[in-house]
């Protein structure tokens, strides 16, 4: 009696365990690809990124992020069958928020150095450009030379930082939250000069009557744009680095670039 007592108990914890695990069906794993069925079982891909980088990325009219790289992150997040969800945050703070796990992809006109390749990993890289240097119309400034000994705009901790901190001789460097923000200074006769990325170089020297941007690059090196991710997420870096071999083979990374410089020019 006692004996089939303890076997009811039991057959009635079993059935509780079996319950509770049939509620919640696991996604069928495939082996070795933990961080990618993370992301499905979450339903969403999180990006970080800093919206102050038109075209890759900035406010649209309706004040939602938007930009290239918003569609590469929206084409990656389709890929996953999840949803995107932007966070918008400082530049500076992106490589350690992406390895400390705030989100699953720093997708931010990053550029893929060696420095940050010690905390993070980087996706294939999808763009190649070089630092610019934007001056006052009239500037006695014409080239990188001519930077040395004068006070500098930049966007904190980018390569146009180091750039400027570490290969202009004597210059006053000062460090914005933003691109916009230092061409507003630049703008107010605060600056001599801003060294920022192409792209966005243009769209500060677009939006900022009186200034003007430099046919001569502030570097002769190129530099290239990658997607950040956590360090040893080999399978999340495959789905990466397969779209955007995709997009780029389909022209579709410069056909966003060319639709998204009209729409922050025309802002
Ligand atoms: N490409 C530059 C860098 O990685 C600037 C990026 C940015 O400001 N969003 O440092």
């Amino acid at each position: 009696m006692k004996n089939i007592k303890m076997l009811v108990a039991l057959l009635a914890a079993l059935c509780l365990v079996l319950a509770v695990g049939c509620s919640k069906p696991a996604a069928p794993a495939a082996a070795g690809t933990p961080t990618v069925d993370k992301i499905k079982a979450a339903g969403k891909l999180i990006m970080l990124t800093n919206a102050g980088f038109a075209p890759y990325e900035f406010l649209g009219a309706d004040n939602s992020v938007t930009g290239v790289d918003v569609e590469i992150a929206q084409a990656i997040a389709e890929s996953l069958g999840v949803k995107l969800e932007i966070v918008d945050m400082d530049f500076d703070s992106i490589v350690f928020a992406v390895q400390s796990g705030k989100g699953d992809l720093g997708v931010a006109g990053m550029t893929n150095t060696e420095e940050r390749q010690k905390t993070v990993d980087f996706s294939i890289n999808y763009v190649d450009t070089v630092q610019k240097i934007i001056v006052p119309e009239g500037s006695t400034i014409t080239g990188p030379a001519d930077l040395a000994g004068k006070t500098i705009g930049v966007q904190m901790g980018t390569t146009g930082d180091l750039f400027a901190t570490d290969e202009v001789e004597g210059a006053n460097v000062q460090r914005y939250k933003t691109g916009p923000d230092a061409g507003a200074e630049l703008a107010a006769g605060k600056l001599d000069a801003v060294v920022i990325d192409a792209a966005p170089a243009a769209q500060i020297a677009g939006a900022n009557a009186g200034l003007v941007l430099l046919d001569t690059p502030a570097t002769a090196e190129p530099e290239q744009y990658a997607i950040a991710m956590a360090k040893g997420k080999e399978d999340l870096k495959a789905v990466v680095d397969s779209v955007l071999e995709k997009l780029i083979a389909e022209g579709k990374i410069q056909a966003w670039l060319d639709e998204y410089n009209e729409i922050a020019l025309a802002q």
